[in-house]
């Protein structure tokens, strides 16, 4: 493995100094004691064997969360001294921010000047927003019909069970989190097999911070075993997951099978960039490469179905395959690079028999389409033009740098292009007509519209999905009510003024 020179204090790649799992404020060692291996995508090695959790584990996990939730003390503490831990919370990773981007580019294949400058201050910046929030949840006085009175109260709804993808394992973890920790919930993380170096460096922070033992808990392991243990937990108030559609389906049924806990979806996309003919060519061309191949296309937002207006297609397509072909793909330790290697085999497989597939259905294959060198998950930033609407990769989330570029003439047929898959998580819109913008903005169904700009993400900004990409919002103030419910008081009123 290469040794970069860095600012740090420490070398690169990272060392790996936590691979147990996290429970009641220990790492332990796995109770069946297996491990499972974290691969390094540059490469395909192994680069660390972390303890693999499974039924037992969860159940341990939950059992720690719960207690801490029905006699622990930070359900029961102030907003304002919760939001003052998690504030020192957010100072410990600002303080190893570093290193921290760096183990998920080691075991995610993502940029580490995108963790440093992008990723790891959005995760602070959601960390210290819902520190400043939790002191400010509060519920509604009621004037009740007849001579009744009433008051609600906003109570965290208990212990929680987070699953999160790969993708973003840092951004993952901390949108799941922040607004739980803020709420006064109790909660057992469960990261994705692929990525969970970052997830337990978080739980040591946590843990120095002074989130108190048993609230905060990660167990690793498989989504088969591990995950459908968590969400099938009789013990687990509340389940909130990001991930596929497939999944999301398979842990909505086990919610309904087991104790009816409450489910919030995250799920994937193929989301449409529309892009108008008065739009500025150059900025179009600069936003399309980015929506799609930013992050290797590993974005539930990524913006994989580009629309594009007959008056400047043509010029667009020549202008976007040249983009493409800048696009600098590499080790995601080198500054200079705009793309690293796809998570792992699987993924990497599965982008590439997407590539062949498009090819077979009959769309053109513009440019890319192939492996980038002998070693590594790499995939050359590939587009397909010639695409119709019922092909498979018009309509699958390929979860890769694949972008299918097609044409149409008037606004309504793009609103009904872009309204044509299961999906509805984003959408983005260039143009400089208010109308337009307006118009689509209004008609596309989706969670998220971004109107001359693209992944604009914010912590006080609502985010999820219409349709098939689920239901819930991170994000915003909207997040917070997912981990409270909602308890109204009632007492008979007497001799009131006001009646
Ligand atoms: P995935 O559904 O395979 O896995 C997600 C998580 O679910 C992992 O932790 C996995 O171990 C777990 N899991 C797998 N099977 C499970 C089961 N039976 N029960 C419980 N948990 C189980 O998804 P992935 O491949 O890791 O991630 C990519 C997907 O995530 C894409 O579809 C992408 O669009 C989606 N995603 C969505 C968002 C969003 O906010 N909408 C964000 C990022 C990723």
């Amino acid at each position: 493995m290469m040794d970069h020179n860095h600012n740090g204090d420490f070398k690169l790649p990272p060392e790996i100094k936590f691979t147990k799992l996290f429970i009641n404020g220990q790492f332990v060692d796995s109770v069946s004691g297996k491990r499972m291996e974290s691969v390094d995508p540059r490469s395909g090695q192994v680069i660390a064997e972390v303890a693999e959790g499974d039924e037992a584990d969860i159940d341990l996990a939950v059992k720690a969360a719960r207690e801490a939730f029905d006699h622990g003390k930070w359900p029961r503490m102030s907003g304002f001294e919760r939001g003052r831990v998690m504030m020192k919370f957010a100072d410990l990773v600002e303080e190893n921010i570093e290193e921290l981007a760096a183990l998920d580019s080691l075991d995610g294949g993502k940029l580490l000047s995108s963790g440093k400058i992008v990723d790891l201050p959005h995760c602070i910046h959601i960390l210290r927003y819902y520190a400043g929030a939790a002191d400010k949840i509060h519920g509604e006085t009621l004037k009740l019909a007849g001579e009744y009175q009433g008051y609600t109260l906003q109570e965290p709804i208990g212990v929680v069970g987070h699953i999160i993808p790969w993708n973003y394992p840092s951004t993952m973890f901390f949108l799941k989190v922040s607004p739980a920790l803020a709420a006064g919930c109790t909660m057992v993380v469960k990261p994705a097999e692929q990525t969970p170096l970052s997830a337990l460096f978080y739980a040591h922070l946590a843990n120095k911070a002074g989130i108190p033992d048993g609230v905060i808990n990660v167990v690793n392991g498989f989504g088969h075993t591990a995950g459908a243990a968590l969400s099938s937990h009789m013990d687990v108030d509340k389940i909130s997951f990001t991930g596929s559609t497939e999944t999301g389906r398979r842990v909505m049924e086990a919610a309904a099978k087991s104790n009816l806990k409450s489910v919030s979806l995250e799920l994937g996309g193929k989301s449409p960039l529309i892009i108008f003919d008065d739009a500025d060519l150059d900025m179009a061309v600069a936003l399309a490469r980015v929506a799609i191949f930013y992050n290797k296309g590993e974005i539930c937002v990524a913006g994989s179905r580009v629309y594009v207006q007959e008056g400047i297609y043509d010029e667009f397509v020549k202008k976007a395959a040249e983009s493409a072909q800048t696009w600098k793909v590499g080790d995601p330790f080198d500054p200079t690079v705009q793309q690293g290697p796809q998570v792992d085999k699987a993924q990497f497989d599965k982008v590439l028999s997407y590539i062949e597939l498009g090819k077979k259905e009959g769309a053109t294959l513009l440019t890319g389409g192939k492996p980038c060198g002998d070693t590594g998950y790499y995939i050359q930033p590939t587009i397909f033009t010639d695409v119709k609407e019922d092909m498979k990769i018009a309509q699958d989330e390929i979860f890769g740098p694949v972008m299918s570029l097609m044409k149409f003439k008037t606004i309504e047929e793009a609103i009904d292009k872009a309204n044509g898959t299961r999906y509805g998580l984003a959408a983005g819109i260039v143009t400089k007509d208010l109308n337009i913008a307006n118009r689509v903005s209004r008609s596309v169904r989706a969670g998220t519209i971004w109107i001359n700009c693209y992944f604009a993400f914010d912590p006080g900004c609502p985010f999820g999905g219409f349709k098939m990409s689920g239901f819930g919002r991170d994000l915003g103030m909207h997040a917070i009510n997912k981990y409270m419910q909602v308890k109204s008081v009632v007492t008979p009123l007497h001799s009131s003024p006001w009646l």
